[in-house]
């Protein structure tokens, strides 16, 4: 089947943009045909054919070339990783995270054309990011891609001869509000200025959605391996889900099916890379339990609420607040985990206790945590950042991680003392003892501390006890 040329403007048959084209958009395009010379042709696959990707003679033969690094963005080419381009996408799995599996199911129930190639026409960033030096470094910018979002600028020309490229970036803005914004301004200790901050509590973002993309050879280097060993883990522990991670070596380009992550700015990214100009920043791995429905087991809550206040304050100063949330629930273990080591703490012989906090997660799941932020700084240096003034965290292996790639780190802020719940106290006083920054209010956590410190007992289930 030819491919069919596709004017992404001309997409949807009852866009009045298709009717009411300005005229003098067309011969622009004409003049760009030359360029049009050095971008392949797109082969269009039948979605009728299933093909195993266990067979590499099969599937991929001819994928686009990819520079991953490369400071042009055309020289670099775009990452194609469609189900309708089979023979040339360069990618490994799918768009769209884990959500990829309901693409299937919408297919599956007959709600999806899997042909279907969507209209980006609105789609382009609120606001412009970058380029930054740090976009063409691979040791800075390994496992998201940093052109995710400028698909319609950059790539407009390929969309036009019909390649289906999809975003894995989306830059938007918001109004948030939180119930913890509008206490703080009652306390005084937010004042609205009705630009960034609302009487109301609401206070306007910036954001922008990430989903991760891999380059296999960068991946394998940050944590220390072999791109081939690399490979061959993820194949096996994920039952095989992914043959051409061993039978394509030249594919190096992998989108997994995990959780992405979502960046929040308050007051001008523009002057995120001005080192001079005050920046405060928090990276926040997901809690549901607590981030959402406000259990007390654990900090998550309140340091997010903390730290989004010290955001809007910065913001309001002239400088900018950055708040990274990442889809890393339970340390990257899953919510099912992190509920089975709950009850395991609660259960155990002299109940939850801070000595054994981190020893249960190990116990349930074989290894304490599986977050490794070796790839957290990436979205740091997609935005610019170089030195980040207030870093709200006392995870020493986050702020290892951030400064091992050359951003500086001035101070580190705490989580207030009153604002850790009673039952987290387990949490904060293991985490300090085992390495977290203490700050000034959790000085002399010392082993002693660290014996005595217990949780609420597991008695809400009254009938285990018979
Ligand atoms: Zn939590």
């Amino acid at each position: 089947m030819p491919p069919a040329a596709r004017d992404p403007e001309a997409m949807e048959p009852d866009s009045p943009d298709v009717v009411f084209k300005p005229l003098e958009e067309r011969p622009a395009k004409k003049a760009k045909k030359e360029e049009d010379k050095s971008i392949p042709e797109p082969e269009v696959s039948e979605n009728s054919h299933i093909t195993l990707t266990s067979h590499p003679d099969a599937f991929g033969v001819n994928p686009v070339p990819i520079s991953w690094g490369h400071p042009d963005p055309q020289v670099r080419a775009p990452v194609i990783c469609t189900v309708r381009h089979a023979a040339q996408r360069n990618a490994i799995g799918a768009h769209q995270g884990s959500y990829c599996i309901y693409t299937g199911l919408a297919v599956a129930a007959g709600k999806l054309n899997p042909d279907y190639v969507p209209n980006l026409k609105l789609t382009s960033p609120v606001m412009k990011i970058g380029p930054y030096p740090s976009w063409s470094d691979p040791k800075k910018i390994g496992s998201i891609d940093p052109y995710g979002h400028m698909t319609t600028e950059y790539y407009g020309d390929w969309l036009k001869k019909g390649w289906d490229i999809r975003p894995t970036i989306a830059v938007t803005k918001a109004h948030i509000d939180l119930p913890e914004c509008r206490e703080a301004i009652a306390a005084g200790r937010l004042k609205p200025d009705g630009k960034i901050l609302m009487p109301s509590g609401q206070s306007i973002v910036s954001k922008a959605a990430i989903e991760p993309v891999w380059y296999l050879p960068e991946i394998a280097r940050r944590f220390e391996t072999t791109e081939s060993n690399l490979r061959q883990s993820i194949f096996r522990m994920t039952n095989g889900m992914y043959p051409e991670l061993i039978t394509r070596p030249d594919i190096k380009i992998f989108l997994p099916p995990i959780g992405g992550l979502t960046v929040y700015i308050w007051g001008d990214p523009d002057t995120i890379p001005d080192e001079d100009i005050e920046l405060t920043c928090r990276v926040h791995d997901e809690c549901n339990g607590s981030d959402v429905f406000g259990s007390d087991i654990c900090t998550c809550r309140p340091y997010l609420t903390h730290a989004i206040e010290e955001c809007i304050r910065t913001a309001q100063k002239g400088g900018c607040g950055v708040f990274i949330y990442y889809r890393k629930e339970g340390r990257s273990l899953g919510e099912v985990t992190k509920y089975l080591v709950y009850n395991t703490r609660k259960r155990q012989e002299g109940g939850d206790s801070a000595e054994r906090y981190f020893s249960c997660t190990e116990q349930v799941a074989g290894v304490q945590d599986t977050r490794f932020q070796a790839l957290m700084p990436d979205p740091l240096h997609f935005i610019g950042v170089t030195k980040i003034h207030n870093f709200i965290s006392m995870s020493d292996m986050k702020y290892n991680a951030i400064i091992n790639t050359g951003i500086k780190i001035v101070n580190r802020i705490e989580i207030p003392q009153e604002l850790v719940p009673a039952d987290a106290q387990v949490e904060i006083t293991a985490k300090v003892f085992h390495g977290y920054n203490a700050g000034k209010a959790y000085q002399g956590i010392d082993a002693a501390e660290l014996k005595k410190t217990k949780g609420r007992e597991y008695d809400y289930d009254e009938k285990e006890k018979e």
